[in-house]
């Protein structure tokens, strides 16, 4: 293991969202690539927005996409000592102070300021008091923010980034009920943890020159910062509810996998050539965070289902299997009651389903035992000698010594050769006789999947019921 460590620190106040996962990932990439540590840290201290179900919807999320973490789950709510112990020590040096200003005179020195056309700055009133005795007034405590100079850092995306030091207030780092802020609980974790590099959504730039200053006031080394551009939807606004979906698990549920979750996130910023597809495997090798580019990615749903596809047809179709019971289920099917093998059902058909719903939905006819016929279908298939040939077809289909893809072609090749017919004229009827549909996996796959028994008896059925 080397010395790198790298964290994510949601804030559990909802669900994953798309964003907060491909910050995820890309700590996460960074920490195996480099064998370092991947830290997770709840940021829960914000009491009131904090729920254990987002903790969970957090945890699941990073698990279905595969992100694991080395050290943590830890949360910021376990650590309220810590804080106050630094908060303390900086109070002590002199580099913070307890301010007494009360929220009405805040108030009227903002609304001045802003007034004269000034901004609305903590006019530093009690940054030089002498230390003062508790005698119940409240207080908050500010860290003392140099009045002169500039922070700077070298941030590893946007290139260097530089605030003014007058720009910056003098922070509230306690409040006056005693909790400590976010600013200043964020750079105790990461200094207490050892954080080496920072990535982070962009939306926290601002945020980093006063964490920086607080680093420096308590002479810990400051971390690398990597400030990824937001992500945003087609018309070019923060990705937000408005543009579908933004929970990452919203996506599992409407049949999306994570790996193709996974690649589709990578992509979003960051880049490799021409190259689009890419297992976390690969990622682990491929990732930098140079490759990362300084302008927002925009989110492009009919990619996302690009891949998906992609993934879907090329997967492995005993993990397909898995992941598609609960869809099954869902729709009322339980192919551990019996139908055929969900392998080789999945087989027929991941070479076209788009998702794991198009698959679920696609599956179905494999084990309804009563099709409902298209009509349409039916008109153009269906006449007076399809009952004929379907039950000479499945007499030759029994007649076989195996029912393989190989051997059905070579019984619907003699049928045809017999009756002097092309296939056009029986096999639009077979394939409405077992599926239902006219759009369906091919035929011999399906005859060889259902099995002759199946078959024989859905073709029958499809004779009694449409060749009236
Ligand atoms: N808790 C912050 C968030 O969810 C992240 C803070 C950080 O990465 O420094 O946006």
């Amino acid at each position: 293991m080397s010395e790198v460590r790298l964290r994510f620190a949601p804030s559990p106040t909802g669900f994953l969202h798309v964003g907060g996962a491909r910050t995820a990932l890309f700590n996460w990439l960074l920490a195996r690539k480099q064998h370092g540590t991947f830290v997770l840290r709840i940021e829960d201290t914000d009491v009131t927005r904090s729920t254990q179900q987002s903790v969970d919807a957090i945890f699941e999320g990073m698990k279905w996409l595969g992100l694991d973490w080395d050290e943590g789950p830890f949360f910021q709510s376990d650590y309220f000592p810590v804080y106050k112990e630094y908060i303390d020590k900086l109070v002590a040096e002199g580099k913070a102070y307890k301010c007494y200003c009360s929220v009405e005179e805040l108030e009227a020195k903002r609304e001045k300021a802003l007034a004269e056309g000034g901004k609305p700055k903590y006019d530093g009133t009690c940054r030089d008091l002498p230390p003062q005795e508790d005698d119940g007034r409240p207080y908050v405590i500010r860290f003392k923010t140099p009045k002169e100079g500039a922070t700077t850092w070298n941030d590893l995306i946007k290139g260097k980034v530089s605030f003014e030091n007058a720009e910056l207030d003098d922070l509230i780092i306690q409040r006056t009920d005693g909790t400590p802020t976010y600013n200043f609980v964020v750079v105790i974790d990461d200094v207490t943890m050892k954080i080496t590099t920072v990535i982070r959504g962009d939306d926290h730039v601002n945020n980093t020159p006063r964490q920086i200053l607080i680093y420096q006031a308590l002479g810990a080394p400051v971390p690398v910062f990597a400030h990824v551009p937001m992500i945003l939807g087609a018309d070019k606004a923060r990705l937000s509810k408005r543009h579908g979906a933004t929970s990452v698990m919203a996506y599992r549920d409407m049949g999306f996998l994570p790996e193709a979750m996974v690649n589709y996130l990578v992509r979003l910023g960051w880049s490799y050539g021409d190259e689009e597809i890419f297992s976390l495997q690969d990622l682990i090798e491929k990732f930098s965070i140079e490759n990362v580019g300084r302008s927002a990615g925009v989110f492009n749903p009919d990619k996302l289902l690009w891949l998906n596809a992609h993934y879907i047809k090329t997967g492995d179709p005993a993990r397909l299997a898995d992941l598609l019971i609960p869809f099954l289920k869902e729709r009322g099917v339980d192919p551990a009651q019996g139908g055929p093998d969900l392998v080789a059902v999945i087989k027929t058909l991941q070479e076209r389903a788009k998702t794991m719903l198009e698959l679920a939905d696609g599956a179905l006819f494999y084990y309804r035992d009563e099709l409902s016929y298209d009509e349409q279908g039916v008109a153009k298939a269906f006449n007076a000698d399809t009952p004929a040939l379907l039950t000479a077809l499945v007499e030759k289909l029994a007649a076989l010594p195996a029912l393989d893809q190989a051997n059905i072609e070579f019984a619907f090749k003699e049928l045809m050769a017999e009756k002097g017919i092309k296939l056009g004229q029986v096999g639009p009827a077979v394939r409405l006789a077992l599926s239902g549909t006219t759009a369906s996996p091919g035929i011999y796959e399906m005859i060889e999947v259902l099995g002759l028994e199946q078959t024989k008896k859905r073709i029958e059925r499809a004779i009694a019921v449409l060749a009236k």
